[in-house]
């Protein structure tokens, strides 16, 4: 017979990692049904309602193409759409999603040069005025961004981008990696003068994974037409355009997804683009604070991102030293039924795995009530690993988020 332990993990698991996030039960129960008829009736007009509904959370006026693929899938989309092979882009890095992009660029044959701002903070603007300022030929086609760096939980000012970029008289299309922030930091597409964003279904949006969206604006439209060739797969005219169903999704549509699609951007209309951005906001301040209070009396955490309005709403990445970082993470999936995010891209000669990082995912589908059970949770991994921090974390969290409502 196997011997059995007393667990406090059963009940309710709670996957707090920046992304896939936690799917509402509205969205699943949507998506549970059988396949409906894809050539004419109530999932093809579903299908076109859905496209205003997705540039409402992206705030553009202009196009969006949905693929059936995840956030790298995105990156190609976009890529395969700005430049031919030869041709060139400038990559801004701040933590491990720029340099994913940028890696991706570079295997397809496009010359890349990018501005490493390393892991714990944001842009340097004159670094970027003068790498423009010098492509005299304009050689860069676009300037590919990342909105919110999953791994760091840096919020690049993307707005300000726009205005150095239009500064130097630069040309190229500004593009944006929205997969972690849309639908938890506010992203105006149209107002800050992004040409390109893309998102995954799996973050903020609250879908399961298989979704990729690439929004576009005029500009970018027109720039497309004059590459020398577009992979067929990846060229966003035809699913932007489509004259029949089928272009939507270059064959078969994504059937189910798209029925939790709806649910989700229902849920997201419903709330308000606003409202849902506060959210996160005032929950993710919430968690600031509490990790404040275990940063001090000998505490080691430390957030990553020092400067509260260079952070993020939907991750949150933290030092506290290896290798309390993984043990941390592995005492509360065992003993609290809580997944907490591993550090990505953190790692150093000193701490070669990275075991002194860990995020917290505060994406999407989340409440308070859930966020006081991660601080709780973590409190208690503290308590039983003999850490040292500070107290009054849940008393700091509650009057953050008593303040907010
Ligand atoms: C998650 C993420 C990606 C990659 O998405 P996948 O669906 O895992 O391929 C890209 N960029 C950012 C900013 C992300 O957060």
């Amino acid at each position: 017979m196997k011997v059995t332990k007393m667990t406090l993990a059963n009940g309710v698991t709670y996957l707090a990692i920046p992304g896939p996030s936690v799917m509402p039960a509205r969205v699943l129960r949507e998506m549970h049904r059988v396949s409906a008829n894809i050539y004419e009736g109530e999932l093809v007009d579903m299908t076109f309602a859905l496209l205003p509904d997705l540039k409402r959370v992206a705030r553009t006026k202009h196009h969006v193409a949905i693929y059936i693929t995840n956030g790298h899938g995105t990156w190609e989309a976009a890529l395969a759409n700005i430049a031919d092979r030869g041709d060139h882009v400038l990559v801004l890095a701040t933590g491990r999603f720029g340099h994913g992009w940028a890696d991706m660029a570079r295997r397809l044959g496009i010359g890349v040069d990018v501005l490493d701002f390393g892991n714990h903070g944001t842009y340097d603007f004159e670094k970027i005025r003068n790498a423009l300022s010098a492509d005299k030929e304009h050689r860069y086609k676009a300037v590919l961004a990342t909105h919110v760096d999953t791994s760091s939980s840096v919020r690049n000012d993307i707005a300000a981008l726009r205005g150095v970029m239009d500064d130097t008289g630069h040309p190229a299309l500004l593009a944006a990696d929205c997969v972690a922030s849309m639908g938890c930091d506010r992203f105006e597409m149209d107002d800050w003068g992004v040409d390109i964003a893309i998102a995954a279904s799996q973050k903020g949006l609250m879908v399961p994974p298989g979704l990729g969206f690439v929004f576009f604006s005029d500009k970018a439209a027109a720039h497309q037409k004059s590459l020398k060739i577009i992979s067929p797969y990846w060229d966003w005219a035809p699913r932007a355009n489509p004259e029949m169903f089928y272009e939507l999704f270059c064959g078969t549509a994504p059937t189910q997804h798209l029925y939790g699609l709806r649910a989700a951007l229902d849920m997201i209309h419903e709330e308000g683009i606003e409202n849902v951005w506060k959210r996160h906001h005032t929950l993710a301040s919430g968690l600031w604070a509490a990790i404040d209070r275990w940063g001090q009396d000998g505490g080691t955490m430390r957030m990553n991102i020092q400067h509260e309005n260079l952070r993020s709403a939907a991750v949150t990445s933290v030092h506290i030293g290896a290798p309390l970082g993984t043990q941390l993470r592995k005492w509360v999936e065992a003993n609290m039924g809580m997944t907490l995010g591993i550090g990505l891209g953190m790692s150093t000669p000193q701490d070669p795995n990275g075991d002194g990082f860990f995020r917290f995912g505060h994406m999407g589908h989340i409440n308070a009530q859930m966020l006081f059970g991660v601080i709780g949770s973590v409190e208690a991994a503290l308590c039983a690993l003999n850490a040292p921090h500070g107290s009054g974390a849940v008393d700091a969290a509650a009057k953050v988020i008593a303040s907010g409502v």
